[in-house]
């Protein structure tokens, strides 16, 4: 068995990893598709102390540095279900897709999460090329350019906020008749001068010249007349879902957005098991943030493992 099973091999499985095995404890990683969301990602430009880096690249580096430890990493294995040790001090029970159980003293759950996708004919293409999906790393990259947000939930409104200090102009458009976010953060958007609100509009299309994003298409739900607006950016902020629903029946305690509850040191709701990274409740996913509650949850679980018996 294993003293430390991390499960995801993102940047919090990584860092949790890593943090593990320098303590000369067994240490295990099984992974879906090791790298993560990083594996999508082009351009990294605030991984602190690197200015600037690829996602493949920096994908290819964790690899690189969990491999300098004697790390068992289990690529392209998905979790199903996990037992907690049914003693203290007893082995958790990780079950994979292909059938295996792997036991462990404690478990790091680090399964990230995924952006929800409009669906529509160009995102996917033009995915990096202009369709964003995290205002905090791609902001930057449209200083002065046109773009748009999809959602005008707290994430969608908070996204054009923040844009509209760094863009040209934000067009925000809504799904709904009328916008979900907070008061406050409504008021603060619609004192902006650079700012354009469209309600009950559904976007159909993403154009491009090949290269990257020139435009976005949207009907008008009410009158069904559809509109193209010219511009450079798209940022999609139409959920974000954690990765969790190997863990919906329990007993690990979910929000009701279905991440993780974690308190301060990433424990969970039951003994022995931690987590870790933007499957949890900690707020703001991004790399820097991922990587240190790895980290975190990888120090918790060993001073768990220090204070514990083995039953
Ligand atoms: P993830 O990276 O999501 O990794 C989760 C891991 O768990 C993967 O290995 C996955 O295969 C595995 N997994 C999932 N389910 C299971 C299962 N059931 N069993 C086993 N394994 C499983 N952040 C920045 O800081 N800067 C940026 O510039 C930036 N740009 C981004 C651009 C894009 C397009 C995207 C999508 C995200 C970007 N982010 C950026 C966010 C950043 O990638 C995430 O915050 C970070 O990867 C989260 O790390 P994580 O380890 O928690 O989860």
């Amino acid at each position: 068995p294993f003293d430390v099973l991390v499960v995801g091999g993102g940047p919090a499985g990584a860092s949790a990893a890593i943090y593990a095995a320098r303590k000369g404890i067994r240490t295990g990683v099984a992974a879906e598709r090791f790298g993560g969301q990083v594996l999508d990602t082009m351009a990294i430009e605030n991984f602190i102390s690197v200015s600037h880096t690829e996602g493949p690249k920096l994908a290819a580096a964790l690899e690189q540095h969990v491999k300098d430890y004697d790390v068992d990493v289990m690529n392209l294995q998905r979790a199903e279900k996990l037992v907690p040790a049914k003693v203290p001090g007893g082995l958790a029970e990780v079950h994979l897709a292909n059938g295996a159980v792997l036991r462990s003293r404690t478990v790091i759950l680090s399964t990230g999460a995924r952006w929800r996708q409009m669906g529509v004919p160009g995102e996917d293409e033009y995915r990096n090329r202009g369709v964003a999906y995290c205002p905090h790393c791609d902001g930057p990259l449209f200083k002065g350019k046109r773009v748009a947000v999809i959602g005008g939930g707290n994430s969608g409104v908070e996204a054009a906020i923040d844009l509209a200090g760094i863009v040209a102009h934000v067009t925000l458009i809504e799904f709904d008749t009328q916008l979900r976010a907070d008061a406050v953060l409504q008021t603060k958007l619609r004192s902006l001068p650079n700012v354009t609100i469209i309600t009950n509009g559904k976007t159909t299309e993403v154009s491009g010249d090949g290269q990257k994003v020139t435009g976005l298409t949207y009907e008008e739900r009410e009158t069904g007349e559809v509109h193209t607006l010219a511009l450079e950016g798209i940022f999609v902020q139409i959920g974000l879902v954690p990765n969790t629903e190997w863990l919906k029946d329990g007993p690990v305690r979910l929000s009701p957005r279905g991440e993780i509850e974690v308190d301060a040191r990433g424990e969970t709701s039951v003994p022995g098991v931690f987590a870790a990274g933007d499957a949890t409740t900690v707020p703001y996913k991004q790399i820097v943030i991922a990587m240190g509650e790895g980290s975190k949850a990888a120090l918790s679980a060993f001073d768990h493992l220090i204070r514990t018996v083995p039953a």
